[in-house]
Order: structure tokens, then sequence, then C-alpha cells
């Protein structure tokens, strides 16, 4: 069998309280499959510190020095998990044939590895980690969660229910990833458009041990929103449907108005009248809003502006032997 170089890249924004835990649980399987010959020992965790204000990025240099199969980039600022993670994958291809992204609390059973990687030797080139119960979520967290997926291919994103961004990728399909350039980066809705064989693995997930959860209700939405609005027209369809519908609606009212005004009939109050045109002002409102919010996507993309910016590599100066 042939023994692959794996790096498993992990984006950190203000982890310092579970960095020790994970690096322990993750050199143990690290470790296990290099004795197993499953991976070669040139593979690596590669941490992205994403800016973080709190020491973990002092943690992650620590670290690279003191164990051989860990390393770390870290970027110029805080530019989001997405973006955190999207250059992580992007300066691991460079040294690795097979990458795996988690998040940094182990939320995600680190046991999944295994499997991902028969299915990777089985030829199977982005393997994704599915929950498979979420039994160990808040239960807030759970119903917006999967809310977030129902909602998600409703609107027609084509994604994998109940993954995040848990997966395993090889080096050929994040080549492919690079040549997607967009700015509102939403990775779970990409990796389908990559196509290639792919399979799924089931896992349980596990509550973050330490710390707190870095997606409140209001990055969680703000992240569905940017989901929705870069994989799908759905929305503005939708206006389009609705206009049309209220547009027929209201011109067979104005005929009929018109009508028994004509016999002098008297059927709407000032009232009824004030609240319909409030009524159609809020719905135009909402609806060029939702028109703006796209236009001001597009402005984004055409600036073409750097998804994220690498200040160290503490990868170079390893590979380099100069640690
Ligand atoms: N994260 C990041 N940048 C951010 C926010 C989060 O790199 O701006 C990382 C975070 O350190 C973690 C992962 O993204 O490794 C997922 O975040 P978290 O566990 O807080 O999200 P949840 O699991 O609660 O959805
Ligand atoms: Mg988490």
């Amino acid at each position: 069998m042939k023994s692959d170089i794996l790096y498993i890249v992990v984006p950190c924004y203000n982890e310092e309280e579970v960095l020790n835990e994970t690096t322990k649980q993750l050199k143990k399987k690290i470790e296990k499959l290099v004795n197993e010959k499953i991976i070669s020992d040139k593979s690596r965790v590669m941490y992205v510190n994403d800016g973080s204000r709190d020491n973990t990025w002092s943690i992650i240099e620590k670290i690279s020095k003191n164990e051989k199969y860990f390393t770390g980039i870290s970027l110029s600022r805080n530019r989001g998990h997405q973006n955190a993670l999207l250059g992580g994958l992007m300066t691991a291809k460079k040294y690795a044939d097979v990458i795996i992204s988690m998040d940094a609390d182990l939320q995600d059973d680190i046991n999944a590895i295994d499997e991902m990687l028969e299915k990777y030797y089985e030829g199977f080139e982005i393997v994704y980690g599915v929950r498979s119960a979420r039994k160990k979520d808040t239960w807030f967290k759970r119903t917006t969660a999967e809310g977030f997926y129902k909602f998600m291919s409703l609107m027609g994103v084509d994604i994998v229910f109940n993954h995040a961004d848990y997966r395993l990728a090889s080096k050929n399909v994040l080549n492919h990833l690079e040549e997607f350039n967009e700015v509102n980066l939403f990775l779970r809705g990409i990796f389908p458009l990559i196509g290639y064989k792919t399979d799924i693995v089931y896992y349980e997930r596990n509550e973050r041990f330490a710390g707190e959860s870095k997606y409140p209700l209001k990055k969680m939405l703000n992240f569905a929103w940017d989901g929705i609005t870069s994989f799908s027209v759905k929305p503005i369809r939708f206006i389009l449907s609705f206009g049309m519908i209220l547009f027929i609606i209201s011109f067979i009212c104005l005929i009929l108005f018109v009508i028994l005004d004509l016999v002098n009939y008297k059927i709407l109050t000032i009232r009824t009248l004030i609240s319909l045109i409030c009524t159609t002002t809020g719905l135009q409102t909402i609806f060029i809003g939702i028109i703006g919010e796209y236009i001001g996507k597009t402005y984004n993309e055409t600036k073409r502006r750097p998804r994220y910016i690498i200040s160290h590599n503490l990868n170079e100066v390893k590979e380099d032997g100069k640690i």
C-alpha cells in the first residue's frame, strides 16, 4: 500500500484553551497512522491562526518547534473561518498528497480519519464527514443547524446534509478548488461542484471540550445568507414570481373597484388603504434589499481582493531543515 503525505488543516481563532489537548489527540492519531504505514512520516497537522487575539499563535509556534508532526501558518488578520480554511488548504497542498480539514475544538470525531483514508485509497477524491447524530449539541444549535441545511437545499444550493467542513480532499481536487476565484466563499457549496468520485463517512459530533463557539447566532445567520446568495438566484426569482402574482391580483381588484366605484359602492376605509400602502412599500423595500445584496456581492467579486494574506509559514522554515 502506498503511504501518501497527509496534511490535517485546522483553522484556529482564539483557541488557546483547546490547542494543547487537540495537539495531544492528533499526535496520537498521526503517529498511529504513520506507524501502520497508512500515511507517510512527512505528514503534518497544519494549524492556521486566523488573526487570533489571544495566545493562539505563540502556542502554535511552540508546538511546531517541539513536535515533529506539527506546523502552522498565520494570516495577517482575522478573515473568518472559510478564508482561513482556504488559506490552509492552498498552503498545505504544496506539500501534501491528501488533506483533511477539521475544527480546532475536536467536535468532529478524529477516529473518522481512518475511514476517510480507507476511502481515499479506494479511489474516492472527496470524502465528506457527516454528523450522524447531534445528541450532544444543544437543542438550539441542533435545530438551527439542521434548519440551515434544509433551507439551503430548498433554495437550490447543492450541499451535503449535516456536513460541515470536516472533509478529505485529494491534491487533485484542491488544484481545481484553486480555480474557483470567488470572494464570497462557501466551501461546502463549492466542493460538490468540483465533482470526482465522492463518498461519505458518518461520525458522532461531540461537545466542545473547552472554549466557546465562535459561531453565535448572528454569525450563523450571516453564513447561511452568504451561502444562499453565493450559490442560488432563487430569492430573486421568487421576487419576480411574487411581483407577477401581486400584479395580476391587483389588476383584477383594480378593474373590480373601478366598476364598484362607478356604481358608487364604498368598500375601502382609509386605514385599510394606509396599511395596504405600507405593506406593499415594506415588501418592495425588502425586495430591493435582496436585489441590492446580489449587486453588493457582484461588487465584491469584481474587486478581486485577496481572500487571505499569509504573514508567517512555519512549514517553510521546518521543511528547509532550519528548525
Ligand atoms: N474559526 C476561524 N475564524 C473565525 C471563526 C472561527 O478560524 O473567525 C475557527 C475556529 O477556531 C474553529 C472553527 O473555525 O476551529 C469552527 O468554529 P467553532 O467551533 O467556533 O464553530 P461551531 O462548531 O460552534 O459551529
Ligand atoms: Mg466547533
